[in-house]
């Protein structure tokens, strides 16, 4: 019998999870009548501090097909997406948020498409940032179109987390084993033919949202350092600009002195100067750093997470 594994990454939604599984066991069960599908719900309790690790016991004792992951400490979303995905056994997974803003009535109908379609994978895109904090959403939009003109990995605006897709996928995602983890970009990077359903914004069913305007800011400056590699191709231009305009100002105020003869002035100007190439060149040292950065954690090669307890007993290679 084919199984889907659907991955829910949980930080803090201690008040979400119960009604969430519910929601996925009723959109699940149009699938079990028709395709004979089983249901494996995956909650990775990414160190919540709040109630989600016993609520997630307690839904996986009164349910066997609810299995917890549960972090020795906070990973991140990504780390917790990946976690999920390695223990995941399903043919076809999904993956997720806790809180109902991506709705599992949903899930049905991308199924349906993905085999009806004959897919690999199918994805949801928010219609609208309506309810979005303004400059949030003006970020946003920024972000999505600055990565596609400098990376080859299109992203889509408005691209969730939330999507369906076959083994085949899941076991490419997992083979990309970077620490810097950009999923948004990983499904669009690894390939196959995914398609897109649209959906309107809907409120968190309950609790605050984990992302502050400095979490995604940091991460969409994650995104951009690994899906391109323009900023330090910028850095060099800037640098070779400025030392031919140095060159010729050189060559201009030499031969400036011989014929004239000027008398040197110009000293407000020499230290505007040096202020702004002083500051360019921290500027790009400040780029290269970055990525010398994320060069460093991937090479140190740690675990990408911990696991505190589990119920999964057949640990997976
Ligand atoms: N999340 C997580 N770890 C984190 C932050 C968030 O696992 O460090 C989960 C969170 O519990 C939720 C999902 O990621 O299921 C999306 O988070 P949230 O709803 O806060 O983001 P938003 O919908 O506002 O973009
Ligand atoms: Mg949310």
């Amino acid at each position: 019998m084919p199984l889907i594994s659907v991955i829910i990454p949980c930080y803090n939604e201690g008040s979400n999870i119960e009604h969430c599984c519910k929601e996925i066991r009723e959109a699940v069960l149009p699938l079990k009548a028709e395709y004979d599908i089983d249901l494996e719900i995956l909650l990775v309790d990414d160190g919540s501090t709040d109630s989600t690790a016993e609520k997630a016991r307690e839904l996986s004792e009164r349910d066997g097909r609810v299995k917890f992951l549960i972090f020795s400490r906070n990973f991140g979303k990504e780390a917790a997406i990946f976690a999920g995905l390695s223990h995941a056994r399903g043919d076809y997974i999904c993956i997720m948020d806790a809180d109902l803003q991506d709705p599992p009535s949903m899930i049905s109908a991308m199924f349906k498409k993905l085999k009806g379609e004959n897919l690999d994978c199918v994805a949801a895109r928010r219609l609208s940032r309506k309810g979005e904090p303004l400059i949030r959403s003006l970020f946003a939009r920024t972000f999505y179109w600055l990565i596609s003109r400098i990376s080859d990995t299109k992203m889509q605006d408005g691209a969730r987390d939330f999507r369906i897709f076959t083994r085949k996928v899941a076991d490419a995602i997992l083979s990309v084993t970077e620490y810097n983890r950009f999923s948004k970009g990983l499904f669009i990077w690894v390939g196959f033919r995914t398609e897109w359903v649209e959906y309107p914004y809907a409120e968190r069913f309950s609790g605050i949202t984990k992302w502050s305007f400095l979490k995604l800011l940091k991460y969409s400056f994650e995104g951009i350092i690994a899906y391109s590699t323009l900023p330090l191709a910028i850095s060099s231009f800037a640098g070779m600009l400025f030392c031919f305009i140095s060159i010729v100002m050189a060559i201009y105020y030499a031969l400036k002195a011989l014929i004239y003869g000027d008398p040197v002035t110009g000293f407000p100007t020499l230290i505007c100067i040096i202020l702004l190439v002083g500051g360019l060149q921290l500027f790009c040292m400040g780029i290269l750093g970055q990525y010398l950065a994320k060069t460093y954690l991937e090479v140190k090669n740690r675990p990408k997470f911990i696991i505190a307890y589990t119920n999964i007993k057949d640990k997976i290679p």
